[in-house]
């Protein structure tokens, strides 16, 4: 067992671990964390849902300089939803040392984020095609990057992106720390290692097999027109809390989530042709438990990080037999034990051999469920149905406490600074300079994050003062 404190970090990053309730480092942050501490470069094979984020985010959020304005660490991510998730989770590990961690993805405004770029930032968390078009409007600056770190290098290979990754590899300075995350190693991994990586070392989480060990499979063969009716019937005997039904294509997910909504199930769907803030949005209402069955494609479902989802259904097999093994990652996380449900038509016989060889296992065949066992448990089934969803506190909940975002109406058109605001705060009785946290000023408001506790203290001690001798209307800020 290792604790944090074995690591050389600092008081804001272990308190920041705490909050999260990470006491104990995973094996891959075990391993990880001190090789980034020690300014090595980096290949890491492991399997999804290790912790492999927080093993780069805690050494990355501990070497940054927190006074350095521009950008001092990269990160690339294949899928926009990953994107938001690695800064969320960057975010709360750099809270009390104050750090700025920005997330730029594609079909979001190109201005929002060329705005927060502007501004003091510490991390960039992006999707490679993204981050290329901000490299190269002179939006992004590359100048102070010490490490870049390529997550899911795999995923971004098999979306075409290896390209973009290595031109964004080639703009940035030749002294950085490269560190490279990938749930498997194909040749053209290595390659790209081999040519943007110095002596990297490699460390490999020998993963026990996922199936074994924390999930329990169950291989349904099926008709194409029966999938639905068993998937209902499963559904009503498994009686799951939370679960990613998976589909092949955008158009099987749509079709899908419209029958079972008909059907008045608590249901929502995710998939690449939406709208981004429709897509995050149905991740973020998942994750807080406000409906129960996410139907989904691959891709958007790539990296996502769920607590206490119970079973996944793989409706349609997957194309490919890694994208089986990502699916499966999204259960039996964290050390809880999950169930996966694979449908197979007749049709499917050959890419379920090709799954269960990689997988090196066979999938058990289970017996339909007998009509007399569905009636058994539809009670139950429907009573859960009928229960008003119980809106799951988030895990960061706690870091998020002591933390309160306020709002002044006033920004760079009044020609306000940040060091206005410091000033005008730190003059509030019992508010030090660990209370402040990020400064966000734009044209014409300022939002700044008060710490420990203080938001109402800072609210109420603006009341009577001014800043850069002007008036400004200050509020708890709600967005
Ligand atoms: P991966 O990138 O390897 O798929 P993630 O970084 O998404 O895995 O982490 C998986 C889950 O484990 C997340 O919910 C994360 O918050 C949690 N986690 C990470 N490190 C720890 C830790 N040291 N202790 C407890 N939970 C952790
Ligand atoms: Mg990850």
């Amino acid at each position: 067992m290792t604790t944090f404190n074995e690591f050389k970090l600092s008081s804001d990053i272990l308190k920041a671990l705490n909050g999260l309730g990470y006491h104990e480092a995973t094996e891959v942050q075990a391993q990880v964390i001190p090789t980034i501490l020690n300014k090595e470069d980096l290949m890491v094979q492991s399997k999804t849902g290790s912790g492999k984020t927080a093993s780069y985010g805690i050494p990355v959020c501990e070497q940054i300089d927190w006074e350095e304005n521009k950008p001092q660490a990269l990160i690339l991510t294949p899928t926009r939803e990953l994107a938001v998730q690695v800064q969320e989770e960057l975010m709360h590990i750099g809270r009390f040392k104050r750090l700025k961690v920005v997330a730029v993805y594609g079909k979001s405004p190109f201005k929002d984020q060329v705005r927060e770029l502007k501004q003091k930032t510490h991390i960039v968390v992006g999707t490679p095609g993204r981050v290329l078009d901000h490299i190269e409007r002179g939006t992004l600056n590359l100048q102070q990057i010490k490490s870049v770190i390529l997550d899911e290098a795999d995923e971004m290979l098999n979306m075409g992106f290896i390209e973009t990754v290595e031109m964004i590899l080639k703009m940035t300075p030749k002294a950085r720390q490269t560190m490279l995350f990938s749930a498997t190693m194909p040749n053209a991994i290595k390659k790209l290692a081999k040519n943007y990586l110095s002596q990297p070392t490699e460390i490999k989480i020998e993963s026990k097999s996922i199936a074994t060990d924390l999930v329990e499979h169950a291989l349904y063969p099926v008709r194409m027109q029966e999938k639905v009716r068993l998937l209902q019937e499963l559904l009503t005997v498994e009686n799951p809390g939370r679960c990613i039904v998976f589909c092949s294509t955008r158009e099987a997910v749509d079709a899908l989530y419209q029958g079972l909504k008909a059907k008045g199930y608590p249901v929502n769907r995710l998939h690449g042709g939406m709208e981004q803030r429709d897509r995050l949005e149905v991740m973020r209402n998942f994750k807080m438990g406000q409906f129960s069955f996410l139907v989904a494609t691959d891709v958007a479902a790539r990296g996502i990080d769920v607590s206490d989802l119970t079973h996944v259904f793989n409706f349609d097999l997957p194309e490919d037999q890694e994208s089986f093994v990502h699916r499966i990652g999204r259960v039996g996380r964290a050390g809880k034990v999950g169930k996966a449900i694979t449908f197979v038509t007749p049709f499917e016989t050959k890419l379920l051999e090709q799954i269960q060889a990689y997988i090196g296992f066979e999938l058990p065949v289970i017996e339909r469920p007998v009509a007399t066992e569905v009636e058994k448990a539809r009670a139950a089934f429907e009573a859960k149905l009928k229960e008003r969803p119980k809106i799951k506190v988030q895990k960061h909940a706690d870091v998020n406490k002591e933390i309160m975002k306020i709002y002044l109406n006033g920004g760079k058109k009044k020609k306000l600074r940040a060091i206005d605001f410091v000033g005008t705060i730190l003059s509030i009785d019992g508010v030090e300079k660990e209370d402040i946290g990020i400064i966000d000023i734009q044209e014409n408001v300022t939002y700044i994050d008060i710490l420990n506790g203080k938001g109402w203290s800072v609210i109420d001690g603006l009341k009577t003062k001014t800043i850069k001798g002007k008036k400004l209307k200050v509020q708890k800020a709600y967005n």
